[in-house]
């Protein structure tokens, strides 16, 4: 199953969104010090265009989850701002923030169907049955999963789980997504699949989407542009074209496997 070209998303793209065309995200000396004394990110600066695909990229224990969690507002930067279409949003609660995370396990209802998970945050939002239903079928035709709104999560495949996860988190139309190694947890027969159909999905919503892995192949084939981490510090940010062919330092050069 893939993505049904002929049930188009773009209707829940920022067109519909009613005069909210922006998202941006600025981060200005951004760091990240644990109670323990642990320093996960410093002094990053780094600006996400409108609709664009960031990547963060970087080893584990680099910092990149620590940094998607401060621009969810999951986690409060020790010092700096994170900026939210140009508005220091370091105090915003998470639910104020129009934004949609998918985390690597997915994170379903167990005990719901799918068609209840993807629309749980519709039901919150205190969302009409009648346009809720609509609104489901239509995200799930999209995803390719609109066969198995029935079934609960555990009578799915790994992809059909990932594939309910993204539904759940754009089908109230985010301004900004936010991924955290979406697809590690996949087979990469799975993965190479999946990518493509998030940047497209991603794309064709217009949906600004900071996208993090530690997979240089992934990185390159789907990011508009890619920050490179190392120890908390931002070492490059280019397009895919420029971080691999002119990096920015040795550290670059290497993790990418650039040709010297
Ligand atoms: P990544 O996502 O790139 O693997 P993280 O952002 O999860 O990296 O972690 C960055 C660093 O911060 C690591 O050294 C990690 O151990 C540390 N860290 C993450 N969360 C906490 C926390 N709540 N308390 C203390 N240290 C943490
Ligand atoms: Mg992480």
């Amino acid at each position: 199953q893939t993505h049904d070209p002929g049930h188009s998303l773009v209707g829940f793209g920022r067109r519909a969104l009613g005069g909210k065309t922006v998202s941006t995200v600025t981060l200005k000396d951004v760091t990240k010090v644990f109670r323990d004394g642990t320093l996960a990110v410093d002094s990053i600066n780094l600006d996400v265009n409108d609709g664009e695909f960031m990547v963060l990229l970087g080893p584990s224990g680099c910092g990149k989850s620590t940094v998607l969690r401060m621009i969810a507002g999951l986690e409060e930067p020790t010092t700096g701002a994170v900026m939210l279409d140009g508005e220091v949003a370091n105090d915003l609660p998470p639910r104020d923030r129009r934004i949609a995370m998918v985390f690597q396990d997915f994170a379903l209802y167990p005990h719901m169907t799918v068609g209840d998970n993807i629309a749980f945050p519709l039901r919150l939002a205190g969302v009409e049955p009648e346009p809720r239903g609509e609104r489901v079928s239509d995200v799930a035709s999209a995803l390719g999963i609109g066969d198995v709104l029935a079934r609960k999560p555990g009578q799915l495949s790994g992809g059909q789980r990932q594939r309910v996860a993204m539904g759940r988190a754009i089908v109230r139309r985010p301004g900004l997504f936010l991924m955290d190694e979406p697809l590690s947890n996949l087979d990469s027969g799975l993965r190479a699949e999946l990518r493509a159909e998030i940047s497209g999905l991603t794309r064709e919503l217009g949906v600004t989407t900071v996208y993090v892995t530690h997979d240089q192949a992934e990185a390159l084939t789907m990011a508009d542009r890619v920050a490179i981490m190392r120890r908390g510090v931002l070492q490059d940010v280019g397009t895919p074209t420029q971080v691999y062919g002119r990096p920015a330092t040795l550290y670059v050069a290497a993790f990418l496997g650039s040709p010297r």
